[in-house]
């Protein structure tokens, strides 16, 4: 790895781990973490749950273990051009969707509606609750025990009442600073990778057309380009040539823009970094471009009626799911039925969220189909 800027996360002045350990031989702290994520049971769950389609739709679609990976791959080219921690950037990008429910968004919203009066559910939360609580591999610890900085990156949002109770990762919501340059990249290059590949899924299903995109700028002119480039190109290569420059555009984009804001605060620390405005950020062009790329990818694909059918579906199986096991706690799994005697509403979230798209449905199948034995 080249040299890290001033500003970057350097692994061997960490704030530390919940629980103290010594640095292994071989690897740096940072590198650690992202081993122990790669090596949770909740990682690779991640290859059975999906944001927009559901698992069983096709076998072509993003999952969010490979939207992970896309993360990470965007987040270490940008951070690697700004002088940062690649690893970091990697542990965080490979870590930020371990907490998220099966059925994608539909998911989340259902169990957070389920969670009303007991706490709420958010996904960076429990994404954090993973690491911290919930994975169980080491004799010594619940979790994975990460470095703090990994820590403060994977808790992305967080709304003020919960930030009270999180300790060292919530305070800089209460105190309005700003994670590290390395949360802030992976941040965006998350938005990078969903949106284009949100894009890539949408003309393979068939509910979006490139006619439609063609009505975003973004899309038009990268379109075009590829046109220029290649008279006649057609398909999926025409598709994908388009969606290689999006990235690409936004990428270098972010690069730019991001290191002359910089440049222009100077930073000599993470601690300046912390204390300064968000400086990871598109130039205002883009950030323009996106939000119309975004409005259109909500209107048409995210609230496509053959989705709304699907979701209004999974809503539904969450639903179920959560009451039928807290009216009868004596239906869950033996390891769960214990933890729900402290608290039960929390227990039964945990176990719903940790499911994979098909393990969800074929739960309630065993719960509620008369003909399932
Ligand atoms: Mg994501």
């Amino acid at each position: 790895m080249s040299a890290l800027a001033p500003y970057a996360a350097d692994s061997a002045h960490t704030r530390g781990r919940r629980q103290h350990e010594p640095t292994p031989p071989g690897r740096s702290d940072f590198e650690r973490d992202r081993d122990r994520i790669i090596h949770s049971t909740a990682f690779r769950r991640l290859e059975y749950k999906t944001q927009v389609f559901v698992n069983h739709e096709g076998d072509l679609f993003r999952t969010r273990l490979t939207h992970s990976i896309e993360v990470a791959q965007i987040g270490r080219t940008i951070a690697r051009n700004l002088q940062l921690n690649e690893v970091l950037v990697e542990a965080i990008a490979l870590a930020h969707d371990l907490g998220h429910t099966p059925f994608g968004h539909a998911g989340q919203d259902e169990l957070n509606a389920c969670m009303k009066q007991h706490g709420g559910f958010e996904h960076n939360l429990q994404s954090l609750r993973v690491v911290d609580l919930l994975e169980e591999r080491y004799a010594e610890f619940d979790g994975l025990n990460l470095c703090f900085e990994t820590r403060e990156g994977i808790l992305k949002h967080c709304s003020l009442p919960n930030a009270r109770t999180m300790g060292d990762v919530g305070e800089r919501f209460l105190l309005d600073q700003r994670p590290s340059l390395e949360a802030q990249v992976t941040n965006l290059a998350d938005e990078i990778a969903y949106n284009n590949h949100d894009v890539d899924d949408g003309l393979r299903s068939g509910l979006i057309t490139l006619e439609q995109l063609s009505n975003t700028s973004l899309f038009a002119r990268h379109l075009a380009m590829t046109q220029e480039k290649h008279a006649g190109l057609d398909g999926r290569r025409l598709i994908h040539e388009t969606v290689r420059r999006m990235i690409n555009t936004l990428v270098m984009d972010l690069i730019e823009q991001s290191s002359s804001n910089i440049r222009a605060i100077a930073p000599a620390s993470i601690d300046d970094v912390r204390h300064a405005p968000p400086l990871i950020a598109f130039s205002p062009a883009l950030v323009n471009e996106q939000r119309e790329l975004k409005q259109f990818l909500r209107e048409h694909l995210y609230r496509h009626y053959q989705v709304n059918r699907m979701s209004m579906k999974t809503r539904r199986i969450v639903r179920e799911l959560f009451n039928i096991f807290f009216e009868m706690p004596s239906l869950l799994p033996p390891q769960y039925q214990e933890k729900a005697t402290t608290d039960k509403a929390r227990t039964i979230a945990d176990y719903i969220a940790g499911m994979t798209d098909r393990y969800a449905y074929r739960e309630h199948r065993r719960l509620f189909a008369i003909e399932e034995i």
